[in-house]
C-alpha cells in the first residue's frame, strides 16, 4: 500500500484495505463488518500489489494554491461575506447593520412588494422551475411574454431570454462569430463577453478601453475571412464610464462590423424610462444586437438578447447556452415582468436613483477622492494597489460599510479600486454616512490626504 502520509495536502485518515474512513464502526482488521459493506464488494480493493498512483499532474496548481489562505491570514479577505437579508440599503451582516454600497440592486426592486407578489403567484401556478430547456418542454407563456415585452422595451423586433446574463453572451457571441469571423472588445468589457469569443474560436483583438482611435486602427489592419463583430459594455460594471457609442457606431459602419452592446448596467438607468444605453445616446437602431441582464435593475436572475427577428430566430435555434440549459424558473420570469412594468410606470425610482447617485459622487469628490470617468451610480474609488484594496475595504467592513473590492484583476495594476453603488431606496443619511466613513478611511490609509 501506498504510505504517503498526506493525500492533496490532508493527512490520510484509513488505508485502502479498511474500506473505511478508520473514525466508523467496523474500522481495523477483526472488527465486525457492521453496518458498511464488505470490502470484497469493491474491485480491487485486496489487491495487495497494486502500484500506487501515479501523481495528479493536473492537481499542483491546487495543491499549490494558497492565495485566499493567505489574504484570511492578513485579515482583510473580502469575498463571500454572508449576507442574512435582503439587498436593500442596509443589510444584516453576523446579526449587524450594515449600509450597502456594494448592490446592484440599483431601483431597488428586489424588495418591492408588488414585485415578490408576482413572484409567489408564478411559483404557485407554475411551480418552483421548469425541468427542461426552452427549445423542449421548458417555455412558458410568461416566457413568451416577456419576451415580446422586452423587445419592446429595448426597440428592437425580438428577444429571447436565457437562464444568465453570462449564458446571453455566450450564447449570442458563440453562435453568431465563428473560426472565421474576427470579435474586437472593449478592454474593460465584461468576463462573460471574454470567455464567449474564446468558445466562439474567432480570431480576437481588444482595443484601448473607449479608445475608438484604437479601435479603428484595428478595424482597418484586420481582414477576417469572415466577418467582423464590435462588442462593447454600455456602461462598464467596474468603472461606471459609458462607451462612445456614437463613435463606435461610426467605426463599425465604416468596416461592416456587427456592434453588440452588454447593457448589463444601463438598462433601467440610462435612457428614457430606464431602455438603456442605446436609447440614452438615441442609437438603438444602429445597433446589431443588445444584451441585458436581470440581476441588476430588473431585480431577479437571467438575461436576454434582442435584435432583428431574424437573427433572433437564428439564435432561438442555434444557441447551446439556451438549448443546453434548462429555463428561466416561473418566479424569475414573472418578478422581470413586474420590475419591467413598474420602471415604465413609476419613473420617480429612477428620478431617485440620479439624485442619490449625484450626491454621492459629489460627497466623494469634496472628500478628494479621484471618481474617475463614471457619469453613472457606479462610482469607482481610485486606490492603488490590490493590499491596499483589501485593506480599505475591511476598514469600511469594521464600520459598517459594505463595499467591493476590485483588484488588478478587473483593471490595471497599481489601478486598484473600491467600487461604490446606489440604489434609489438609498436615503440621504445613508449616503452621507457612508460618504463620511469612506473619507475616513481614506485618510487613515492616505489614499486622500491626511488633512483636507
Ligand atoms: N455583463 C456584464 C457587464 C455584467 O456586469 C454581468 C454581471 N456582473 C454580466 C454580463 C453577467 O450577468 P449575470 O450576472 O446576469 O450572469
Amino acid at each position: 500500500m501506498n504510505e504517503r502520509s498526506t493525500e492533496f495536502g490532508l493527512p490520510r485518515s484509513a488505508g485502502r484495505d479498511t474500506a473505511s474512513n478508520g473514525n466508523s464502526p467496523g474500522a481495523g482488521g477483526d472488527a465486525a463488518p457492521g453496518p458498511l459493506p464488505h470490502p470484497a464488494m469493491f474491485p480491487g480493493a485486496e489487491e495487495p500489489d497494486r502500484p500506487p498512483p501515479r501523481e495528479k499532474k493536473l492537481l499542483q496548481k491546487v495543491e499549490r494554491y494558497q492565495s485566499s489562505a493567505e489574504v484570511r491570514a492578513l485579515g482583510i479577505y473580502p469575498y463571500f461575506r454572508c449576507i442574512q437579508s435582503c439587498q436593500n440599503p442596509e443589510v444584516l451582516i453576523g446579526g449587524r447593520k450594515f449600509i450597502m454600497l456594494g448592490s446592484n440592486n440599483y431601483l431597488g426592486l428586489v424588495s418591492e412588494p408588488r414585485v415578490i407578489e408576482a413572484a409567489r403567484a408564478a411559483a404557485l401556478r407554475y411551480g418552483t422551475g421548469c425541468a427542461g430547456s426552452r427549445l423542449l418542454n421548458g417555455t412558458l407563456d410568461i416566457h413568451e411574454e416577456l419576451e415580446r415585452k422586452l423587445a419592446a422595451f429595448v426597440d428592437k423586433e425580438d428577444a429571447l431570454l436565457f437562464s444568465t446574463g453570462y449564458q446571453a453572451n455566450l450564447g449570442a457571441i458563440a453562435t453568431i462569430a465563428g473560426r472565421n469571423d474576427c470579435v474586437i472588445m472593449d478592454r474593460r468589457d465584461h468576463a462573460s463577453i471574454v470567455d464567449a469569443v474564446m468558445m466562439s474560436r474567432a480570431q480576437s483583438h481588444r482595443f484601448r478601453h473607449n479608445d475608438v482611435d484604437h479601435l479603428q486602427r484595428i478595424l482597418e489592419e484586420t481582414e477576417p475571412r469572415g466577418g467582423v463583430m464590435v462588442v462593447v459594455d454600455g456602461v462598464f460594471s467596474m468603472e461606471g464610464d459609458v462607451a462612445d457609442l456614437p463613435r463606435i457606431i461610426d467605426a463599425c459602419r465604416e468596416h461592416g462590423a456587427v456592434l453588440m452592446v452588454d447593457d448589463a448596467h444601463g438598462l433601467g438607468v440610462l435612457g428614457e424610462r430606464g431602455r438603456g444605453t442605446c436609447n440614452h445616446f438615441g442609437v438603438t437602431k444602429d445597433v446589431d444586437i443588445i444584451m441585458g441582464t436581470f440581476s441588476k435593475s430588473l431585480a431577479s436572475i437571467g438575461g436576454f438578447i434582442a435584435a432583428d427577428a431574424h437573427t433572433i430566430e437564428f439564435l432561438r435555434h442555434n444557441s447551446r447556452a439556451m438549448i443546453f440549459s434548462a429555463s428561466m424558473p416561473p418566479a424569475s420570469v414573472a418578478s422581470v415582468l413586474k420590475a419591467l412594468e413598474l420602471i415604465e410606470t413609476e419613473p420617480e425610482r429612477l428620478a431617485q436613483l440620479w439624485k442619490n447617485t449625484e450626491f454621492m459622487r459629489g460627497a466623494l469628490q469634496s472628500a478628494g477622492f479621484d471618481t474617475g470617468n463614471s457619469t453613472t451610480p457606479i462610482i469607482p474609488v481610485r486606490v492603488g494597489e490590490d493590499h491596499q484594496v483589501f485593506r480599505m475595504c475591511m476598514l469600511l467592513h469594521e464600520e459598517g460599510v459594505f463595499v467591493n473590492p476590485v483588484p488588478g484583476l478587473s483593471v490595471e495594476p497599481g489601478n486598484a479600486l473600491i467600487r461604490v453603488s446606489v440604489m434609489a431606496t438609498h436615503e440621504e443619511r445613508h449616503l452621507a454616512e457612508a460618504a463620511a466613513k469612506i473619507e475616513k478611511v481614506g485618510r487613515q490609509l492616505g489614499v486622500i490626504p491626511v488633512t483636507a
